[in-house]
This record gives C-alpha cells, structure tokens and sequence, in this order.
C-alpha cells in the first residue's frame, strides 16, 4: 500500500460507462474546495472537450507499459481493448500534498483494488442508472463514441452493472438533483460524521 504524510479520505465513484458518475464528480469538485480529483493515466485518444493533464494524462501503450514496469500505479485496467487506465502513485501524493481527499472517477475493477487496498479511510460509491435501456440511451446521446467503441461500450454494461453490490453505497441516478444532493451527503457525513438531509 502506497502512504504519505497526510492520508485524507478517499471516495471512489465507480458505476458502468454512462450512468452519470463523471456528472456527480464534477459537481462534488466544484462545490467542495477541500476535495481533488485523482486524474487518472489513459492510452485511449483525447477527446475533443479533455485538457491532458486535468481530466486525463494522456499516455502511448509503450509509455503506459513503462510506467506499469515500473511499479508507478496503485491499480491500473485494460478496461477496452488496448486501452488502458491507471492510478498513479504520483497522484495520490499531489492531491494529499495539498491536503485535499482524494476523489475517483474509476471502473468497477480498479474501484475494487483501491477499497481494498484502503478499506478504513475510502468510501466507494456504485452509481447506478434506474435502467440498462436508461444507461445505453444516456451513452448513444452522449455522443462520444464511435460505433464501434459504442459496441464495446454496451457489452460491458451488463457486466458492470452485476459489481453493484461490491461497493459500501448504491446511488441509483435517476434525477440529477436529487443525485447530487445524495452525494453531497455521502461526502459530508464521511469526512465531518455530520448528518445533512
Ligand atoms: P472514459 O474513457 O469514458 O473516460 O472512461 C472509461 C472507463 O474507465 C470509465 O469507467 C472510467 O471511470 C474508467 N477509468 C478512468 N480512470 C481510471 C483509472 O485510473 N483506473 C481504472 N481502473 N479505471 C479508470
């Protein structure tokens, strides 16, 4: 297990592509300063909205393989063919650096490496769609894939939606609102112990 000085908490968002984890991270991260994003390392192609090195490090597969090599991750994942993602080390050190917890975007495999790795100080959260039909369309419109990724993307869901009960929370997204609320309370009671309805 990889330790610093200051070990804040950790909450990991992990659901099946699609479901609207990205959106409620985003909004934790906006409403709450003490918080910092764990940008993850990716090999797949930058899309055309993503700034290397705030939504993702952008990788070659040979630099990605380098950095595997050299024991440079907490946890990484081919999650699609040829392409893979992973949690540095240097990344939880920046974000516990500045004396922020650490907040995941991750799939469902590394969400459980990484709650395994540090059970007491890590929350993980399943956000779930009300529905797969729910989940494909929200992935059809938002228009980011190819057909092809799109495929891929669809036959994992099924998959990813049966990790539900492997996390410490279910947060089903049906209306965003009520979603972001429901996840400001996770982070509250979490970090504070507060009870916030
Ligand atoms: P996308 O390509 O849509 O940004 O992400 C695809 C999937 O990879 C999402 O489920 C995303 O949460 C996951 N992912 C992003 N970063 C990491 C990471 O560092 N490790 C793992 N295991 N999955 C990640």
């Amino acid at each position: 297990m990889y330790q610093s000085q200051f070990q804040g908490k950790m909450f990991i968002f992990t659901a099946p592509s699609g479901a609207g984890k990205t959106t409620i991270v985003k909004h934790l991260l906006s409403k709450y300063d003490f918080l910092g994003f764990s940008v993850s390392a990716t090999t797949r192609d930058k899309r055309d909205h993503e700034t290397d090195g705030k939504d993702y490090y952008f990788l070659t597969v040979e630099e990605f393989k380098a950095k595997i090599t050299n024991g440079e991750f907490i946890e990484w994942e081919e999650v699609y063919h040829d392409q893979y993602y992973g949690t540095l080390k240097s990344e939880v050190e920046r974000i516990w650096s500045l004396q922020k917890h650490l907040v995941f975007d991750i799939d469902v495999r590394g969400a459980k490496n990484i709650k395994q790795l540090y059970s007491n100080t890590c929350m993980s959260v399943f956000v779930r769609p009300p529905s797969v039909n729910t989940l494909i369309e929200r992935l059809i419109n938002r228009n980011t894939e190819t057909p092809e990724s799109l495929q891929k993307r669809i036959y994992k869901v099924k998959r990813e939606m049966s990790y539900e009960n492997s996390f410490d929370i279910v947060l089903v997204n049906d209306l965003l609102d009520i979603s972001f609320k429901e996840a400001e309370h996770i982070i509250e009671t979490f970090i504070f112990g507060l009870t916030v309805i």
